[in-house]
């Protein structure tokens, strides 16, 4: 009899998770996993690539360090779109490939929310091309401004003030003064713009209150108000009925995510790119496949609202994933994902942090340490202790 297929799309947090276990588990099935990139991406880094704080090989590593070669397969291709119907994943290099079980964890997408202007001129932290050009980016405004002194190349509006534009600006100010020097820019006229209209809007006001004095005592200035459109050195923002406009030779957006573009394209039911999931991560009317990570919706029974998508959750519904393609593959009975939030901890640059773990706020070095605590847990999770030691990411100090 035909063996089983099962397989994984995205070798993100929930993908490479995933395979990790399922190969853990020696299921009864051939497994494929198919990724854009040959490497998995520490999403959770991104904005210290962005920043310049970090490279990128540094929250990188290669899928092969996971793939365990006599049970997985692992493709390199971009997925255009799943054809439930058929069983088939339609591929942009290779012919369609048919699956029996199927996992989608193909991750999140910038959000424009309709913003004119924002897909055109906004920067975005998404994956690893698109920060290694905010770093560009930034440093060619800083060398330009020596040449022709126009004011604005130094200032750098960012857009939301949720936990990626929070982090982005905490290393931001770690970066600036080694810019300043190395361009011999006039420090003075360097302005950091932050337009927000709700700060950090996942933790209790204290906290959001330190993080942003903390960044504000490090020269970023809060300015309050939704951002209505772009223009290549121009943002415009409105706070009630005011419109207001910053002239700024870098503008990022932070000011949201979606899931993969690739579940509409699929014709799945979603809203933003998200498909709310059964108890066991599969689809309604779709018992073959699974969603997890920043394409699917849990929703939280206590607030009835989906949970935030993160990296802890698409680990945590990783494991169950792994053991419910299994038992498909096996025709065992299927387990119900149950979420148990550990907590969320927003860096704001070295040393420096505010969090809420396990019930408890945290603030300052301590919940820095615990930052960096969580992010070495993810790297041994999916890429194991080795992977953890060849990255030399064993310390608490970047
Ligand atoms: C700057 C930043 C900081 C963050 N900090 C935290 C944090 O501290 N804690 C936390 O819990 N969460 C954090 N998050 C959120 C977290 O990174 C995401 O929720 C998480 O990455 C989602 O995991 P995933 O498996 O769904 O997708 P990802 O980890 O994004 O993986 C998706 C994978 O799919 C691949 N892919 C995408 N499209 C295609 C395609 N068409 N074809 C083939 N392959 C494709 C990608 O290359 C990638 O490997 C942060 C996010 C950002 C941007």
């Amino acid at each position: 009899m035909r063996k089983k297929r099962i397989v994984i799309l995205g070798a993100g947090y929930g993908g490479l998770r995933t395979l990790k276990r399922l190969q853990e588990f020696h299921p009864n099935a051939d497994i494929v996993i198919i990724n854009k990139n040959d490497y998995h991406c520490e999403v959770t880094s991104l904005h210290e690539v962005a920043a310049g704080t970090t490279n990128a090989e540094k929250i990188c590593y290669p899928i092969s360090f996971v793939i365990d070669r006599e049970q997985a397969t692992f493709v390199q291709d971009t997925v255009l779109r799943v054809d439930r119907e058929g069983k088939k994943v339609i591929l942009k290099q290779g012919g369609p490939l048919s699956y029996d079980f199927l996992l989608i964890s193909l991750g999140f997408e910038s959000e424009t929310f309709g913003i004119q202007g924002i897909e055109e001129y906004a920067l975005a932290i998404s994956d690893i091309p698109s920060v290694q050009s905010i770093r560009r980016h930034i440093e060619e405004q800083f060398s330009k401004w020596a040449e022709d002194h126009k004011d604005e190349r130094l200032t750098i509006a960012v857009g939301g003030a949720g936990f990626t534009s929070f982090e982005f600006l905490g290393e931001l100010t770690e970066r600036l003064p080694k810019l300043i020097r190395r361009y011999h820019v006039d420090g003075s006229k360097v302005r950091v713009v932050c337009i927000e209209s709700t700060v950090l809007p996942m933790f209790d006001r204290k906290l959001a209150g330190y993080g942003t004095s903390k960044l504000s005592a490090r020269g970023v200035e809060f300015v309050t108000g939704r951002v209505v459109r772009v223009l290549p050195d121009q943002v415009y923002y409105k706070n009630g009925d005011e419109l207001h406009a910053i002239h700024a030779g870098t503008f990022v957006w932070g000011g949201g995510v979606r899931g993969s573009s690739i579940i509409a394209a699929s014709g799945f039911r979603q809203r933003r790119g998200r498909v709310q999931v059964n108890g066991d991560l599969t689809v309604p009317g779709y018992p073959d496949i699974l969603i997890i990570g920043d394409c699917s919706a849990v929703i939280d029974p206590d607030s009835g609202r989906p949970y935030p998508t993160t990296a802890q959750i698409a680990i945590m519904q990783a494991d169950y994933a792994a053991y419910n393609l299994k038992a498909l593959a096996e025709g065992h009975t299927l387990k119900n994902f149950i979420y148990k939030s550990k907590g969320t901890v927003c860096s704001l640059g070295r040393k420096d942090a505010v969090g809420q773990v396990m019930g408890q706020n945290l603030k300052g070095y301590p919940a820095f340490f615990m930052k960096k605590i969580i992010e070495n847990r993810s790297l041994v999770k999916i890429g194991g202790l080795e992977t953890m030691l060849k990255k030399g990411r064993f310390g608490l100090s970047k």
